[in-house]
């Protein structure tokens, strides 16, 4: 899958209709560079109670191989979890106490990340804490309450940990991507294990590839550890039996307990199939299944539950263990249906040249989803999108799907409308309504304009090389992707078909995007360095060509108040205009591969950084003491007996805390040995 947050394609929110409680709580907490937020499951109670009990038993499997991924990560994340917890849980001391409270912060990130280091930058943490410190506390638990190993001392796990968490140069990254070094033997993360190479890896499994359907590849090495041991290497298959078993066959049972639940007879032969491969571990068996899942599009609930992403690993072969439980947003995939069923209109009425214009355009389909329960890979950090599968010719012969998680996009809104961005770099009070009131709906619909029409607008000349703009070319299809959105946001179109409810409502998307391309998103860049992300790229691109061209007219000004900058809009219709201008120049380059006139694009508009807004940004920014990462706790499901122990409702608490969620998951849902060899 492509979490959409790390895929060509990134994206805010997709529009929220079916709006929960007002005085949701939607912050839980902050450390580190961390926040943490809860989301909703609006529509939930409106379910039945058999897709209720569908959806809870697929989040109890959901939940059951938490340890998996701790585990992948690196072999120590266990055992350190389990001596912080113990700690943490028992500690006789002041808990205001400036070194526990350092601890507590360790902990708390080591349960985001599901380890020792960072779950974006890959570097292990500094602890707060002294190992002195540590060592106290550990000797004033009681030794039942560690993660010892037979036979093993206090002392013996003191010294194998400290320097684990304390020493910068062990374990320094859990994943190393580039570089000279052997790519296996820098990473600390636990997919490979014994003295193996970076050459060592790849010649077993061009061996294990030979001879196989070239058509129809097996992702070999997608769910085990490989292991060279005594000179001989081999694969530890994560599966019933195999590594792991003790988790997966929790997995297996809450997913046979879920079967009879099925909506239809496809999605009980999609759960089914998913047991065999957990059973087998066969890789073909997967493939079978991913068939099967893909060509579901009738059942309302649906789930992904297994080894699926390889960003972990730095050959990109074995998959960390991840689950998402969701059911679908009728209503928000009703907007993404009207706007695909109207895609030839919009192809005939784009402000391009004619010869340009596509003459048969097929709208995307995509469907936007409730997420109700996250676990492993997905959790507490949580992607917004999701694209699967990942086997290349399964998406060849069979496709993909598509979805957005709208109660998480929602959860970001309604999280960053208390954090004061708009306070400190919004005009007037006038912008700052229009956000509020409109904000969240004008980001979806441009994400669905973007992503439904936008890429697949436009054609090439005949002869036209796909790839004459060589590296300039995602830069530039984004921001083809992004004016088509922009210029039929501002359409009485949107309003005729009932996409937006006001004409003007328009005027907030195009504020946003002004102020994040020429101001807010240079938070992003340190300080002294160019853009280089081809989405921040493209967005800057646009801004400051609309800025730059308008000038004449007073479009778009930078205004200073109190020494401090702003974005202000003048004429929000010429404005439009202009992106139509842009929008018609972009798709020339592209439909004729103008290379040069691509290139100069990019170069003038997109990639150089006005240092001296740069550090105005920064120190605006740094004020408002935010946190750039963010992840989310999970509801509590629970299941409502009667007297006779009949289930007749699930039912869903949003009150439990962050630390308190992740020591009730350590407690009901921890299978794994300390150590997995
Ligand atoms: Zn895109």
């Amino acid at each position: 899958m492509t979490a959409i947050g790390m895929s060509a394609c990134t994206h805010q929110p997709a529009p929220q209709t079916e709006s929960g409680d007002a005085n949701f709580n939607y912050v839980v907490d902050q450390f580190a560079d961390l926040q943490i937020l809860r989301y909703q499951v609006p529509g939930f109670e409106k379910l039945t109670l058999q897709q209720k009990q569908l959806l809870y038993h697929l989040s109890e499997a959901a939940l059951m191989g938490r340890d998996i991924l701790a585990d992948q990560n690196c072999r120590y994340n266990l055992p350190i979890r389990r001596t912080l917890e113990a700690i943490y849980t028992t500690y006789p001391g002041d808990k205001n106490e400036e070194q526990f409270k350092a601890l507590e912060t360790y902990l708390k990130r080591v349960w985001f990340s599901n380890g020792i280091h960072h779950h974006y930058g890959e570097d292990k943490f500094v602890p707060g804490f002294t190992a002195e410190f540590f060592a106290a506390c550990v000797n004033q638990v009681d030794p039942s309450q560690l993660p010892l190993r037979e036979g093993e001392t206090v002392e013996q796990l003191l010294a194998e940990l400290t320097p684990v968490i304390f020493d910068p140069a062990v374990m320094a990254k859990r994943t190393v991507q580039s570089g000279d070094k052997d790519l296996i033997q820098a990473s600390a993360n636990n997919y490979y294990e014994g003295d193996l190479t970076q050459m060592e890896v790849d010649a077993f499994y061009e061996k294990m590839k030979e001879g196989q359907d070239t058509l129809r590849p097996i992702s070999y090495g997608l769910n085990s550890r490989l292991v060279k041991e005594n000179g001989k290497i081999y694969e530890k298959v994560w599966k019933v039996g195999g590594l792991y078993t003790q988790a997966i066959e929790r997995i297996v049972a809450e997913l046979e307990k879920a079967i009879p639940f099925a909506e239809n007879d496809a999605q009980k032969a999609i759960i089914e199939k998913l047991i065999a491969y957990y059973r087998t571990g066969d890789l073909k068996t997967f493939d079978a299944y991913s068939v099967l899942w893909v060509q579901d599009t009738q059942s309302e609930v649906d789930f992904v539950n297994g080894f699926i992403e390889t960003y972990g690993d730095p050959l990109g072969r074995k998959a960390s263990w991840e689950s998402t439980v969701n059911f679908i947003n009728k209503e928000a995939t009703e907007r993404t249906r009207i706007i695909s069923s109207n895609a030839q209109w919009f192809e005939d009425h784009s402000p391009i040249d004619p010869r340009f214009r596509k003459k048969e355009v097929k709208g995307v389909s995509a469907k936007v989803i409730t997420v109700a329960m996250l676990g492993g890979d997905c959790y507490p950090s949580t992607p917004i999108g999701i694209n699967l599968p990942n086997a290349d010719w399964i998406r060849r012969d069979y496709g993909s799907k598509s979805v957005t998680i709208e109660n998480i996009t929602e959860a970001y809104d309604k999280a960053s409308q208390g954090s004061g961005l708009s306070a400190e770099f919004m005009w007037s009070d006038k912008e700052m309504q229009q956000s509020k009131q409109y904000g969240f709906l004008t980001d979806n619909l441009h994400t669905d304009l973007h992503e439904c029409l936008g890429h697949g607008s436009g054609q090439l000349l005949e002869g036209v090389d796909p790839d004459a703009l060589g590296a300039y070319s995602s830069t530039l299809e984004e921001a083809r992707a992004d004016l088509f959105g922009l210029y039929y946001m501002a359409d009485p179109k949107m309003v005729e078909l009932g996409l937006l409810p006001v004409a003007d409502a328009y005027e907030t998307a195009y504020y946003h995007y002004m102020m994040n391309g020429l101001m807010t998103q240079l938070v992003r860049i340190e300080p002294g360095k160019n853009i280089e992300e081809a989405h921040m790229r493209n967005r800057q691109l646009i801004a400051k060509w609309a800025y730059e061209q308008g000038r004449n007219d007073n479009v778009v000004e930078l205004k200073k108040r109190d020494g401090k900058t702003y974005v202000v809009v003048n004429d929000y219709q010429k404005l439009r205009a202009l992106f139509a201008r842009l929008l018609a120049e972009v798709q020339r380059i592209k439909s004729e591969g103008d290379f040069e006139a691509g290139k100069n694009l990019v170069e003038n508009y997109g990639v150089q950084v006005d240092a001296e807004l740069h550090r105005e940004v920064l120190e605006r920014y740094k004020k408002l003491n935010l946190a750039p990462y963010k992840g989310f706790v999970n509801p509590l499901m629970k299941e409502v007996k009667n007297e006779a122990g009949e289930v007749i409702d699930i039912t869903l608490d949003y009150t439990e805390g962050y630390a308190e969620q992740m020591l009730r998951y350590s407690r009901d849902y921890s299978f794994l040995p300390s150590y997995n060899e």
